[in-house]
């Protein structure tokens, strides 16, 4: 009866903050472009946004994103004080929490997977490759599997480039965990949201695209279960 009742709760979703990196895929640089995270707001459908059923997704702010975030929680009829829980995916400096000109050190509490409640059924999973421990979060919605994956997607076009943030060093391992966090979210997800980038809708087109650049992605020799698990999502679609 719990398992039910966990599997029928609904989310929806705002994106406070839309991320960006100034380091594009193809090793370019736009130095006009800030270094921010995407902070993503998660209550239940059909609820308005209070500090007992609302979360925030990697809640670190620039001034400017904090600013106009605070402006989309006016529209919305709400405000800071209406969140009352975050997560952070993954302890990276650019996702961890910073509120400029706020203290919400208090006032916000750490998100855990809460089994009833008003924020129940959200689903923690590992997905590990930008760094061992980073943890997306997973809920149900009017759009379907709605998932919240920090730095395990970039943005769409470092995902469509089957780029990793090489700045950060990684070895082979780490690449490889890379691509085989990519496929298993991609196998589960109807909506992505990225580490730094708007929300990325998985459709046919997008997963054909995937399956065919493939094999351009660093030690995808070593890791061919990938795009089985991409055919098995694009089959289970028609
Ligand atoms: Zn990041």
């Amino acid at each position: 009866m719990d398992s039910i009742m966990m599997n029928n709760m609904s989310y929806q979703w705002e994106i406070l903050q839309k991320g960006q990196l100034p380091l594009r895929p193809d090793r370019s640089i736009d130095p006009d472009v800030e270094h921010i995270c995407t902070s993503t707001m998660i209550w239940p459908v059909g609820q308005t946004p209070h500090a007992s059923n609302t979360l925030i997704v990697d809640p670190c702010f620039s001034i400017k994103g904090i600013h106009n975030a605070c402006l989309k929680l006016i529209r919305m009829g709400a405000s800071l004080n209406n969140i009352g829980y975050y997560y952070v995916a993954h302890d990276h400096f650019d996702h961890t929490l910073k509120v400029p000109g706020r203290d919400v050190r208090r006032a916000w509490k750490r998100f855990y997977p809460m089994k009833n409640g008003p924020l129940s059924g959200i689903r923690v999973s590992h997905c590990p490759g930008h760094y061992s421990s980073l943890t997306a979060l997973s809920f149900n919605s009017v759009a379907g599997q709605v998932w919240v994956v920090s730095d395990a997607v970039l943005d769409r076009d470092w995902l469509t480039a089957w780029e990793y943030f090489w700045p950060n060093g990684y070895g082979d391992e780490e690449i490889i965990e890379t691509w085989r966090s990519v496929a298993f979210i991609i196998s589960q997800a109807d909506v992505i949201i990225p580490g730094h980038g708007d929300e990325i809708l998985v459709t046919p087109q997008l997963i054909k695209s995937l399956i065919a650049e493939f094999p351009k992605a660093d030690y995808a020799d070593e890791c061919p279960e990938v795009v089985d698990v991409l055919n098995q999502r694009l089959a289970s679609m028609k």
